[in-house]
């Protein structure tokens, strides 16, 4: 375990930012469409890397975070400051955090790129995607899982 992986993030304070890093490798990063991200984000498509919850850490200011429970399932960790959302946690996956990506620093390492599309039938409208040949599926799908749609 010589992997000196690290990835780094945080918020939009100017001043005294919540900073988060996790230090292995996402199990795996997906685009999510479903309503929960997409209008908590305000954005047509949620970049997720599932990290391991071990692997995570606030590193500064996280008094400064804020928990919303979008679902009785699914906690969302904001900066009660600026607003930005960082992270959740969904009590069907309790070893993982689920990072929201964009928030990690435009120079940081990702760990890994989206293999799939899913809730692809909460898709706004609007929203185009791209004909990169990724399997899009109409609800959940683990990774690795047969194309629904
Ligand atoms: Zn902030
Ligand atoms: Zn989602």
């Amino acid at each position: 375990m010589t992997d000196s992986f690290r990835a780094v993030g945080g918020c939009r304070c100017d001043d005294n930012p919540v900073r988060y890093e996790y230090n292995a490798r996402p199990a795996e990063v997906h685009d999510c469409l479903c309503t929960d991200c997409t209008d908590i984000c305000g954005g047509a498509m949620a970049i997720i890397a599932v990290v391991d919850r071990k692997a995570f850490s606030i590193t500064a200011n996280a008094d400064k975070l804020k928990c919303y429970h979008s679902k009785s399932t699914c906690h969302r960790y904001f900066c009660s400051e600026c607003g930005c959302h960082l992270y959740l946690h969904v009590d069907g996956f309790p070893d993982f955090q689920l990072v929201h990506v964009p928030p990690l620093d435009r120079d940081s390492e990702v760990g890994g790129k989206p293999d799939r599309y899913v809730f692809v039938r909460s898709k706004h409208p609007l929203l185009t995607l791209p004909d990169d040949g990724l399997p899009r599926h109409q609800g959940w799908a683990n990774s690795g899982e047969a194309v629904a749609a």
